[in-house]
């Protein structure tokens, strides 16, 4: 049996921290310290899970103590499972089997959904505010929903704890109730925001630039992207149609 506690893999979200969390925010009182724990457990569990698909695709093992790349390659089958696998850095070691038992059973894989997390990451790195994170949570959440509906397995049980009846009922009231309610109508605020569909269609400076010159707009050069792109529609509203 592996000394699991070595490998130090990120865990779940609680289900009862996300409800309380959705709960919190239809009262008008979003609990920001709550929302920044949800949040740092979902990206330290999707972390982790790539570090899993890097030793499952690719052999490639980081030291889970100092993040370090071990020289030699994770591999598979019983004859390879003493294999040491050994941190160059700090001296952490493994053997292959010891591993591949760390992680074997515990969801790690994300599976089909690959870009979902990879888009998660992503989305992670640019959120800020608390209203952008629990847009971000949210956003998750609805996708973790639409996919319960036709999946044996649900992808929502790589992140969060439980099974899947209790995910499913999870998601429904989730996506169902009025929570999340103020986060909806903040995306569509933004989306529906005319600087933004300008810049849709103009995603370059040059190009915001070239309109503000057919436009005639003084002092264009020097002006912050977003009072110009004001500028602009003030003069000429239907460019954000
Ligand atoms: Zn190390």
């Amino acid at each position: 049996m592996a000394d699991s506690d070595k490998f130090h893999w990120a865990g779940k979200v609680s289900r009862r921290d996300i409800q309380r969390l959705y709960d919190s925010e239809a009262q008008g009182l979003l609990d920001e310290d709550l929302l920044e724990k949800v949040m740092y457990t979902l990206h330290a569990r999707v972390c982790d899970m790539f570090e899993v698909r890097e030793a499952q695709q690719h052999g490639k093992v980081k030291c889970r103590s100092c993040g370090a790349t071990v020289p030699q390659p994770l591999w598979y089958g019983g004859r390879n499972k003493d294999v040491p696998l050994r941190c160059e850095q700090c001296g952490w070691e493994t053997t292959c089997g010891e591993f591949f038992e760390s992680y074997t059973g515990k969801d790690m894989l994300p599976g089909s959904r690959r870009e979902l997390f990879e888009e998660f990451l992503e989305r992670f790195s640019l959120a800020r505010q608390p209203k952008e994170k629990m847009l971000l949570l949210d956003w998750l959440i609805h996708e973790f929903h639409v996919q319960s509906g036709v999946a044996s397995r649900l992808v929502a049980q790589n992140v969060i704890q439980g099974s899947r009846q209790q995910l499913i009922e999870l998601l429904t009231a989730l996506a169902g109730s009025d929570s999340g309610q103020a986060s909806k109508e903040a995306w569509q605020a933004t989306e529906d925001d005319p600087i933004r569909r300008f810049r849709r269609k103009y995603p370059s400076h040059a190009k915001v630039l070239e309109v503000a010159a057919r436009l005639g707009i003084r002092g264009r050069t020097k002006m912050p992207e977003n009072e110009l792109i004001s500028e602009i529609l003030r003069l000429k509203p239907k460019l954000a149609e």
